[in-house]
């Protein structure tokens, strides 16, 4: 138990913390491209605000959230999604006041949702996230698409497909909701038993269920894209000419509705083929009518989460190696009693910017050697007592085994000049 990590969560350990990094670089970088600016939101919030901003009948908010009472006997909720504390902290910093659009993302933001493990479904992952605040037009909406496909596919990433579709607004979605009850409702004998219960509260919903009974059932089922008004059917068809003039393959798929209540207009998903199925990396959407919802005022939106232990997987499944950094230019070996001589060295190069070690073990010359070794260190510097007497250091630069004595002044210029030679 006690060293068992909790069902559902993972460690990064360092051999792979790497892999992160480069991830979170890469999405930083394509995030300040166009235009977003970071946002950091707190790991827990009120209950009510997901309640509200999520939706009570969806699977986040029905069973699988992180819910406890605090010691003060609040309610409070480890973060589901990334969207509605956003939204909070929009409106609690009146951001909204500001030119709009506000572009926020969010990077490795810890989510919770209490969900049976397996690949790719943990109790606690990471997004990437991305929300555009204040902008209605549908160009807003292709944005986002295209970044996040853009990225995947730089990083390697292939059998990449964008599924689109457009869940209407409340002038034209009550309409279809109400011929899609009336066919659910003469299939209600051959829905699952959750599907049964929100048909009626929300029937879209059904559309996305994962069960193969009610695929079926949905298959038949009247198509909200025909039910679309003029406006919507204008914005979903200009979301589709962005995504054509700039070359990204879509298709649309009128089953995705999203696991979300708050969804106006455009969805969209980023789905990806591995050998063992279909996984989804990346899911988004307008939500016009969110801000207003949470108290704010009238302010359309639209954004999208990432999942960052998905792409990581994915990666890794496909053989994509990332550039192992070298964690060590310089080791300092040591002879006898010159520990002291050596840790000096250690934090002169250190002050200089270069990344140097030594042994704290009391290892051997020789075990030092091979421990420098492990570490892929670039040079060695050697402090023996000759060395240490005509304040030198004998470097061995590693790669072809050369060696140069250099006073130790000059040990952190001749390592810099080495160096460059490398990169
Ligand atoms: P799914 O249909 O797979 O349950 P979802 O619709 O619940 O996904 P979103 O709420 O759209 O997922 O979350 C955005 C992204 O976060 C997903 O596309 C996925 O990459 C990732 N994600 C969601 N849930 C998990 C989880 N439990 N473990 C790991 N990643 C997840
Ligand atoms: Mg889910």
């Amino acid at each position: 138990m006690l060293t068992q990590a909790p069902r559902g969560t993972r460690d990064v350990l360092p051999s792979e913390s790497y892999r992160w990094q480069y991830l979170e670089a890469k999405m930083r970088e394509a995030a300040a491209e166009a235009g977003f600016r970071e946002i950091r939101t707190p790991v827990f919030e009120h209950t009510e605000l997901f309640l509200r901003g999520v939706g009570d009948t969806t699977d986040i908010v029905q069973k699988e959230m992180y819910t406890f009472k605090d010691k003060g006997e609040r309610s409070i909720t480890l973060k589901p999604e990334g969207t509605a504390g956003a939204v909070r902290a929009f409106l609690e910093s009146n951001m909204y006041a500001d030119p709009l659009p506000a572009k926020l993302y969010y990077l490795a933001a810890p989510v919770f949702r209490y969900e049976a493990p397996q690949a790719g479904r943990l109790r606690e992952h990471h997004q990437f996230g991305l929300e555009c605040f204040g902008a209605k037009e549908a160009t807003a909406d292709a944005e986002l698409i295209l970044l996040a496909y853009r990225l995947l596919s730089k990083l390697g990433i292939q059998n990449l497909s964008v599924h689109i579709n457009s869940i209407g607004c409340p002038e034209c979605r009550p309409k279809y909701n109400k011929a899609l009850k009336e066919f659910l409702h003469e299939h209600t004998a051959e829905l699952c038993e959750d599907c049964r219960s929100r048909m009626d509260r929300n029937p879209l919903r059904v559309l996305d269920c994962k069960k193969e009974k009610c695929q079926l059932v949905v298959r038949n089922a009247p198509q909200l894209l025909d039910w679309l008004d003029d406006e919507c059917k204008a914005h979903f068809d200009e979301l589709k000419s962005c995504l054509t003039l700039a070359g990204v393959p879509y298709q649309v798929n009128p089953k995705i509705v999203r696991g979300l209540d708050y969804y106006t207009r455009t969805v969209f998903e980023l789905i990806t083929t591995t050998k063992d199925g279909k996984l989804t990396v990346c899911g988004g959407g307008r939500y016009d009518h969110l801000v207003k919802e949470l108290g704010g005022p009238d302010i359309p939106a639209v954004g999208f989460g990432m999942g960052m232990e998905r792409v990581l997987m994915l990666l890794q499944s496909e053989n994509i190696e990332f550039p192992v950094p070298r964690l060590m230019d310089v080791f300092v070996t040591y002879m006898g009693d010159h520990r002291t001589e050596a840790f000096a060295l250690v934090q002169a190069l250190r002050a200089d910017g270069i990344r140097s070690d030594m042994d704290h073990c009391g290892r051997s010359l020789k075990a030092q050697f091979k421990f420098a070794n492990k570490l892929h260190s670039a040079v060695c510097a050697t402090i023996g007592d000759d060395e240490a007497q005509q304040q030198v250091a004998r470097l061995k630069f590693m790669e072809d085994g050369r060696e140069e004595t250099v006073p130790l002044s000059k040990v952190s210029l001749t390592v810099k000049a080495y160096l460059q030679t490398l990169n």
